[in-house]
């Protein structure tokens, strides 16, 4: 059989017939070009599902960003606003319904609680990171998939803390872990990133810290290992290096305060354009 080629994303989804499912997986046993696709394919699917709030509508988001700053004069707010939106069941009604819907999305509340509660595995991770023969298991990640993967919920920066480069990546754990090895040539860094959240119960040894603007959890000694959670994924980072050096590290991935961002930022900004206009009216 040819390679999946485009067919991966449906091979994923059980999308095709049952003999081409079939055939797929008989392919997949010998071909590693595309059980690396289909990893790849999985991961992103599951780190997709697994990302923050819906998304409200394309057309009421497209509203609210492009209302103007300042009210018009000499026009009622929700008169103006009723033209603004889509929406056409009455002026007043429809501010009532937007607001809703904004305050919804704008008031948020913490991040849900999304994927589900792990341990990662510390102490393998702390073994693998001494025994530097066996210290990456799992298949490699081509550096093009990294680059890939990197801005779509898979850090995977070239450079960490300006000096610690990329050295190698794999998935490992059934595929479910991406695995990434930074070096300076004097200090090692493992970092793990994985679907979930981290339970808390499961922290032997570590204790809560601060580094940058992040609250993680470190457990001292050597290798020191600094773990925590933001927005559905875990970062456990195992290393050698300098504490400063790891603080930086941490500051570049996804690790700063749990306050609003990215499309609730959007939203709370067309939300504050419209409680000006109430203001004015
Ligand atoms: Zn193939």
């Amino acid at each position: 059989m040819a390679h999946l080629g485009s067919d991966v994303a449906a091979f994923v989804d059980g999308q095709m017939s049952e003999s081409a499912m079939r055939e797929a997986s008989t392919h997949l046993d010998t071909c590693e070009e595309c059980a690396r696709a289909v990893r790849q394919q999985r991961l992103l699917k599951s780190r997709m599902s697994t990302v923050g709030s819906p998304e409200p509508p394309a057309g009421l988001l497209a509203s609210l960003t492009s209302l103007p700053a300042e009210p018009p004069p000499r026009e009622r707010w929700w008169t103006r606003l009723g033209r603004a939106l889509p929406l056409r069941t009455g002026a007043v009604l429809a501010g009532a319904s937007v607001a809703v819907v904004v305050t919804a999305y704008a008031v948020g509340g913490p991040e849900p609680a999304v994927g589900d509660v792990v341990v990662p595995p510390f102490n393998r991770y702390a073994g693998n990171f001494a025994g530097a023969s066996t210290a990456q298991t799992g298949h490699v990640i081509p550096a093009a998939a990294m680059d890939a993967l990197d801005g779509k919920g898979w850090p995977c920066h070239p450079t960490l803390a300006g000096d610690l480069h990329r050295v190698g990546g794999r998935y490992s754990d059934g595929e479910e872990v991406v695995a990434l090895r930074y070096s300076d040539g004097r200090a090692t860094l493992d970092l793990f990133e994985q679907n979930g959240h981290l339970d808390r119960d499961g922290l032997d040894g570590f204790e809560p810290a601060r580094m940058g603007a992040a609250d993680v959890w470190v457990r001292p000694g050597a290798p020191m290992l600094v773990t925590w959670d933001r927005a559905g994924t875990v970062y456990t980072i195992v290393t050698d290096a300098d504490r400063d050096q790891v603080e930086r590290a941490v500051a570049e991935l996804p690790s700063g305060p749990r306050d609003k961002s990215g499309l609730s930022q959007r939203v709370g900004d067309g939300f504050s354009r419209m409680a000006a206009w109430v203001d004015a009216a």
